[in-house]
């Protein structure tokens, strides 16, 4: 039987058995009393996970690319501007569905591994009229993590919507729309969620609602949260069928969530980054992102002298883990880790060890259970 392997890339992430079982229930009706419970159950308890008191919630058949694009079609009108910080290659993405829908944005981009300083902000919107504000929390190609709450801050009062794309963060990593003032979330399935990808999920506001209602039409039809919103209020009507099993899925990846607890969950992600955080550069590979932003959910790592990116990554995926390779400006430079979602400790652990058993088959001289000690030493804190 072939050997199953731990998917350490940035997303998808490793399924909880929990939710392979919920998958691999029976399809049924869509707008069936069984749907209809489990997609109300999971609204609210997706408002619950990123702290929004007041606002809507939608789940829709996709991915991340078509939740941004909601988050921005339904927020900014043509004629409108908006800004996009960018750390990285999905900042760079926001921009480009901008530009398709012929709507004008500014961009400010940090240089990659680094992010966009919260006074950079400020200094920009003096003398901008912007109708929102979009940051990417976590860049998955950088490994950068925003400052968002700082935004928040400073977008708080000033009438301007805030977008999130929290798509390598979410659920891992703290965000509490109603208390910072955020708008919109936008996330998808297969990061923290642990949930196969398929899924393209959003919390709006009370205020990007309002915003939404005060557009007469907008350039999209499947993406118009106006016409999934009476789906999302009673699941039993229709307007494009959903994936009844991904949603089911979904359902129990929210309710793992919060059996945790967010508190507990946001710590374990930040252990397990530091896990990686301690045991890497104990193995000499060094973080392609500046250690003042960091993120809980992945590590951006560049290769010590020596050690080349393919036969590492091939080597490490025989060792039973696979990585990514670096993205964009980082390609072969780098690997990228993910560590999000429904992640253990003992699985750290194994992906430490496989780690140094692939750079001893790689012939890379290093002091044999440096990595490990120092992931166990943080774990076990
Ligand atoms: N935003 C971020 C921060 C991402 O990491 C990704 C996917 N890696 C996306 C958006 C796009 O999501 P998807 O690939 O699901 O369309």
């Amino acid at each position: 039987m072939p050997q199953e392997k731990l998917l350490l890339i940035p997303g998808p992430t490793p399924v909880h058995p929990r939710i392979i079982h919920s998958l691999s229930q029976p399809t049924v009706s869509h707008v069936s009393p069984t749907m209809v419970q489990e997609l109300k159950e999971t609204l609210v308890m997706l408002k619950q996970i990123v702290f929004c008191e007041h606002g809507e919630a939608f789940v829709v058949a996709g991915a991340g690319t078509l939740a941004m694009e909601m988050a921005l079609l339904n927020t900014v009108k043509q004629g409108e501007r908006f800004l996009v910080l960018s750390q990285g290659y999905f900042g760079q993405r926001m921009s480009e569905i901008g530009e398709s829908f012929g709507i004008g944005h500014d961009i400010l981009q940090s240089s990659w591994g680094e992010v966009v300083a919260p006074e950079q902000l400020e200094e920009q919107l003096a003398g901008h009229d912007y109708a929102a504000v979009v940051s990417t929390h976590v860049d998955t190609a950088t490994g950068g993590c925003a400052p968002v709450k700082a935004y928040a801050d400073i977008l708080k009062d000033t009438g301007c919507l805030y977008l999130i794309d929290g798509v390598c963060a979410t659920g891992g990593i703290e965000e509490r729309m109603t208390d910072w003032g955020v708008d919109v979330i936008l996330t998808a399935a297969q990061k923290c969620f642990g949930t196969p990808p398929g899924l393209a999920v959003l919390v709006f506001s009370d205020a990007a609602m309002a915003k939404r209602r005060s557009m007469t039409s907008i350039p999209a039809y499947y993406s118009d949260v106006l016409r999934w919103l009476p789906i999302m209020h009673d699941p039993a009507k229709y307007f494009s069928t959903p994936c009844v099993n991904e949603i089911r899925a979904f359902t129990e990846a929210c309710r793992i969530m919060l059996e945790e607890g967010m508190e507990a969950r946001f710590l374990r992600h930040r252990k397990i980054a530091g896990a990686f955080r301690a045991a890497l550069p104990a193995l000499g590979f060094r973080s392609f992102t500046r250690a003042d932003c960091l993120a809980d959910t992945l590590s951006v790592m560049s290769y010590p002298a020596g050690v080349e990116d393919a036969a590492f990554r091939t080597t490490l995926a025989d060792r039973g883990v696979i990585v990514a390779g670096g993205l964009g400006e980082a390609a072969g430079r780098v690997f990228r880790m993910g560590h999000m979602g429904n992640l253990s400790y003992s699985q750290v652990e194994f992906a430490v060890a496989a780690l140094e058993n692939t750079l001893s088959s790689l012939g890379y001289a290093f002091e044999a259970g440096a990595g490990l000690n120092a992931a166990k030493e943080i774990l076990t804190a």
